[in-house]
C-alpha cells in the first residue's frame, strides 16, 4: 500500500547529526531515497551506509549551506541518482546564545549565513526542480524559539522567524505548484548546544537539555506526517515541544 513516502525523493541539509539524521532514518525506512548533505563527510558516509545496510536507498554530497552553489549540487545529485527531488528540507542551523549588548556580530553573521541564506539557497536549488514538475514540498526547520522570545536567544530567533515568514509567502505564491511546511522544534536532543562558544551558556543550556529535550526522531515523525499527506493537502505549521517545557 501506498503509505505517501514510499519511493520519494527527498534531500535533507544538516543530516550529519540530530534532526537531519534522524529524519533520513525514519523516512529511508519508510521507503524514501534520501539524499543527505551537511559539512561533516565521515558522518555523511556513515549515515548512507547504515541505511543502505538497513535495505534503504541513500545517497550524500558534502554540502556548506553557506554555499549556494554546494545546495545546488546536493539537488542535483537527486536529480542525476533518482531523477526527481520531491521535498526539500531545510534543516542545517547553528545556534550562537548572548546578550545582544556583547555584540557577538561574528555569531550572528554565522547565525544569518547558516539559518536564513542557507534556507534561502536551499530554496532556491529546489524550485526550479518543482516548476519543471509541476510539484515539490519545501519543510523549513524553524523553532519554538521564535514563538517565546526570551533573552540571549534575540538573532537567533531573528533568524527563526525570518523563515517563518518567509515560508508563508513561499506557500501563498504557490498556486498549487508546491506545498510548504514549517516545523517549530522545542528542545531536542541533538549536538546543536555543544557548538555554542561561550562557556557558561554552553553548560547551563546542555544541563536544560540534558534534563527537558525529547528525542530527535519525534521531529523525524512530524516531517513524514507533513509529507505522508495526499497531494491536495498542506501542512503549514507544526510545533512540537516537551511536554514540560513552558
Ligand atoms: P545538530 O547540531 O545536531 O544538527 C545540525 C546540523 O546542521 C548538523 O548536521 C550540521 O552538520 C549541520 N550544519 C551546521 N552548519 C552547517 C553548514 N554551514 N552547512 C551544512 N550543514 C550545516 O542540531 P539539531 O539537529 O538540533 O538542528 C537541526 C535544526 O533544528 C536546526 O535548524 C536547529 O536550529 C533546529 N532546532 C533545534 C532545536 C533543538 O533543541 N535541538 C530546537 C529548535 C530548532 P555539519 O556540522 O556536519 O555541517
Amino acid at each position: 500500500m501506498d503509505n505517501g513516502i514510499q519511493g520519494k525523493v527527498v534531500a535533507i541539509t544538516g543530516a550529519s547529526s540530530g534532526i537531519g539524521e534522524a529524519t533520513a532514518l525514519l523516512l529511508a525506512a519508510q521507503g524514501a531515497k534520501v539524499v543527505v548533505g551537511a559539512r561533516r563527510e565521515d558522518r555523511l558516509a556513515g549515515l548512507e551506509r547504515q541505511i543502505k545496510s538497513l535495505g534503504g536507498d541513500a545517497a550524500y554530497a558534502v554540502t556548506d549551506v553557506k554555499q549556494r552553489g554546494d545546495l545546488e549540487n546536493l539537488v542535483a545529485l537527486a536529480r542525476a541518482r533518482y531523477g526527481r527531488l520531491d521535498v526539500m528540507v531545510n534543516n542545517a542551523g547553528i545556534t550562537q546564545l548572548s546578550p545582544i549588548d556583547e555584540l557577538d556580530v561574528a555569531g550572528w553573521e554565522a547565525m544569518i549565513d547558516v539559518n536564513l541564506k542557507g534556507v534561502l539557497y536551499g530554496i532556491a536549488a529546489a524550485l526550479p526542480v518543482f516548476r519543471q514538475q509541476g510539484s515539490g514540498h519545501i519543510i523549513n526547520i524553524i523553532s519554538t524559539s521564535g514563538l517565546k522570545i526570551v533573552p540571549l536567544q534575540g538573532v537567533y530567533a531573528a533568524t527563526k522567524n525570518a523563515v517563518r515568514t518567509l515560508s508563508e509567502a513561499l506557500r501563498q505564491e504557490s498556486n498549487g505548484r508546491w506545498r510548504v511546511t514549517g516545523i517549530s522544534p522545542g528542545f531536542v536532543q541533538s549536538e546543536l548546544v555543544d557548538h555554542i562558544k561561550d562557556n557558561q551558556i554552553r553548560t547551563a543550556i546542555s544541563e536544560t537539555r540534558d534534563t527537558l529535550a525529547i528525542p530527535a526522531d519525534a521531529i523525524a515523525r512530524a516531517i513524514a506526517y507533513a509529507i505522508e499527506q495526499p497531494a491536495q493537502v498542506d501542512v503549514g505549521d507544526i510545533v512540537i515541544r516537551p511536554t514540560v517545557q513552558d
